[in-house]
């Protein structure tokens, strides 16, 4: 097998689907190609390869690639080149992957259902009138549709985990600190994780070792030592100690969902794991914490995109300060708008106490519920949606219903804890997913019992 016939495949596929699945921004075919031809002259020579050597795969676009186009979704970055590669980029060049395009998201990852593209609408490959999920749609899309092999999305508050669940696919969010974030263009610095989307739990596990560790650029990224999770992949998990937090199995949570992930639990004790119903009290309050905290640290990180140092300008500006509110009033789509002002609120003084501190403030306490589960249990299993996916333009005009998305995947980004969506039934046609939550940097654990499944 050559390289360049693996790579000609992806770019095929494209050519048959990409029409109706709508997952890339960007196709970067002509440096793909070239890429696969001087991966196809080492595998003549025989030299050494990397780790996923040919692999070809795609990228979410907020994810900064040296010179190619990387927009956010944004009209505010439409015509971005960046000057440099992000830490994850580089690190699978020495994997020696092969970067097929960039993948559509939710405008600046704000979303639950790739609507908030402000470019174009990604559709589900498993039906093509309902949302592939969001934000990293096209990231669990394109993988879905066969278009790549793997794909990078980031997960702030459920954004890898929910589309990988609405495409059938697995979808890991790392510890917080496990992979670098210098090149992922912010969102909510303090949840942001760049995580690996593939179709099997293998593939995933040897993703993310290659792009997992600490870095220099990101003060963040942990000094903790990066097992071989692929070796972890044993098939035992005997003796293991599962808990089921009650309140993702309770209302609003859909019949099917709920018996699917009681078939699951019923494998992994056929296979010699026990599993108890745990409570996590305050993830009740886990939406609103989440909403404030993340608007909050998006309105300080989105502050850059002024019209003078990235991206777009408006044409027509009479001072500085119209050119600041003319740039961002015609550059920003709607959601991203909210946000900034909701975010900007909860900052102002006067409302900082009582809004963003009290945030913080429950933030430690989920983050607590977390750890007094894990002093007994080895992983946190429930499903990774309260739905499967929904109609394109169904929850559109209702953003708080789009928020209640996220609502079994938010705690997980709060407490810093790994958590994976493993493709687990269906209904009616549609895929769901399972979420496996493991112990802050035991993704390990994780992939062991979701590679039980395979
Ligand atoms: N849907 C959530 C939001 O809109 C999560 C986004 C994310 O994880 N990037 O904020």
């Amino acid at each position: 097998l050559k390289i360049s016939d693996l790579v000609d495949e992806s770019y095929k596929r494209i050519g048959r689907v990409e029409d109706k699945v709508q997952a890339f921004l960007t196709l970067d075919e002509e440096q793909a190609r070239q890429t696969a031809k001087t991966l196809d002259e080492k595998l003549a020579d025989g030299s050494k390869q990397g780790l996923l050597f040919g692999m070809p795969i795609g990228l979410k676009d907020n994810i900064v690639t040296k010179g190619l186009r990387t927009t956010c979704a944004s009209k505010i970055l439409e015509n971005f080149d960046p000057i440099y590669d992000a830490t994850v980029v580089q690190k699978l060049q020495q994997a020696e992957t092969v970067t097929i395009g960039k993948l559509n998201m939710d405008e600046f990852a704000m979303g639950s259902s790739n609507e908030n593209s402000g470019f174009k609408m990604t559709r589900n490959p498993w039906d093509l009138d309902r949302v592939p999920g969001g934000s990293s749609g096209g990231s669990a899309a394109s993988v879905a549709a066969g278009e790549v092999l793997f794909s990078l999305g980031s997960d702030t508050g459920g954004s890898i985990r929910q589309p990988a669940a609405f495409c059938g696919v697995v979808g890991m969010k790392p510890t917080y600190g496990r992979v670098s974030r210098f090149g992922l263009v912010a969102f909510a610095s303090s949840l942001d994780q760049i995580g690996p989307v593939t179709r099997t739990v293998e593939d995933n596990a040897y993703l993310l070792q290659a792009i997992s560790g600490l870095d220099p650029m990101d003060s963040t990224s942990a000094n903790v030592d990066v097992p071989s999770f692929v070796s972890n992949l044993t098939g035992d998990v005997k003796g293991l100690k599962i808990a089921v937090p009650k309140e993702y199995l309770g209302e609003g949570v859909n019949e099917r969902v709920r018996q699917s992930v009681l078939d699951a639990l019923k494998v992994l004790e056929s296979l010699g794991a026990v599993w108890e119903e745990v409570s996590l009290p305050h993830s009740k309050y886990a939406l609103a914490a989440y909403y404030l905290l993340s608007s909050s640290e998006a309105s300080a990180n989105l502050a850059r995109f002024d019209g003078v140092r990235y991206g777009y300008r408006t044409p027509d500006a009479e001072s500085l300060i119209d050119l600041y509110k003319k740039t961002r009033a015609e550059g920003f789509g709607d959601e991203v708008k909210r946000r900034i002002m909701l975010g900007t609120f909860a900052l102002s003084s006067g409302y900082y106490d009582a809004y963003y501190k009290k945030a913080q403030k429950v933030r430690t306490l989920i983050k607590k519920d977390f750890e007094d589960v894990f002093e007994k249990y080895d992983v946190i299993v429930g499903p990774t949606t309260p739905t499967p996916a929904f109609k394109i333009g169904e929850n559109i005009d209702d953003p708080l219903t789009m928020y209640a998305n996220d609502i079994l995947t938010i705690p997980v980004n709060l407490a810093g804890v790994p958590g994976i969506s493993i493709p687990c039934g269906f209904d009616g046609g549609l895929p769901l997913g399972l979420q496996i939550i493991g112990k802050h940097f035991d993704e390990a654990t994780v992939y062991r019992v979701a590679h039980a499944f395979e």
